[in-house]
């Protein structure tokens, strides 16, 4: 898609302010996740009280924020975001998690977060791909919920297979002590950013990584939940 200055990334309108990225017709166009579990954002019948699976086997963060299913437009434009490495893509998508996040906050008192950090990739892929799309979302959200994002909070300690080609175990397994924390998160309020949340698997491990170092508590927040 040819990506011209000033129009909405959808419809090709102008738009107000440019930076936006989406305009605000295609914006109230997305359709927010309906009737999912606050805690792992799964389709559920509340939008408050954790869904039976999470009260079974809860998830190890607190709350998930979603900007929709893994649905267009938005996965049309997290795919060009990450593949056709659009990173112009960044700030509008941002903005549209942050508009979540603040819906989430008004709607279902999502309590407030001190710090995010983003999902690190492996230094080949992250050279490979020119960006870490995480690491792009986390820039703009934290200067304007006034956060604190360090991007070398979180390390890949090695190389791991690409996890939708895996099982649920393998992916379990491919992830066992692949990431390592380097800066002091104890007693803090933080939230992971990543761009779609599938399985959970990665944000699983990294929020096992975080409460075992003394985190108050973990969200998840990410553009897309899906299955
Ligand atoms: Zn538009
Ligand atoms: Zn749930």
């Amino acid at each position: 898609m040819l990506t011209v200055p000033g129009l909405c990334w959808l419809c090709r309108m102008p738009l107000m302010l440019s930076h936006w990225g989406i305009c605000s017709v295609c914006e109230k166009a997305i359709t927010p996740p309906r009737g999912c579990c606050p805690q792992c954002g799964l389709s559920a019948s509340s939008l408050f009280l954790p869904c039976g699976r999470c009260l079974r086997r809860p998830p190890p963060w607190q709350a998930l924020v979603a900007v929709c299913p893994y649905i267009p437009p938005v996965s049309r434009l997290v795919h060009q975001f990450k593949f056709s490495r659009r990173s112009q893509l960044a700030q509008p998508l941002a903005r549209l998690l942050l508009l979540a996040i603040l819906r989430a906050r008004r709607t279902r008192a999502l309590p407030p977060v001190e710090m995010i950090v983003s999902v690190p990739l492996w230094s080949r892929r992250h050279w490979r791909r020119g960006f870490n799309q995480s690491d792009l979302l986390c820039r703009p959200l934290a200067r304007w919920l006034k956060c604190d994002y360090n991007p070398a909070a979180l390390r890949r300690t090695r190389p791991t297979a690409t996890q939708h080609q895996l099982s649920a175990r393998l992916r379990k397994q491919n992830l066992k002590q692949a990431f390592q924390l380097e800066f002091p998160v104890a007693g803090r309020h933080i939230a992971i950013v990543d761009d779609v949340v599938t399985t959970g698997t990665t944000v699983a491990e990294l929020s096992r990584l975080l409460l075992r170092s003394g985190v108050a508590s973990v969200q998840v927040w990410c553009l897309c939940r899906t299955l």
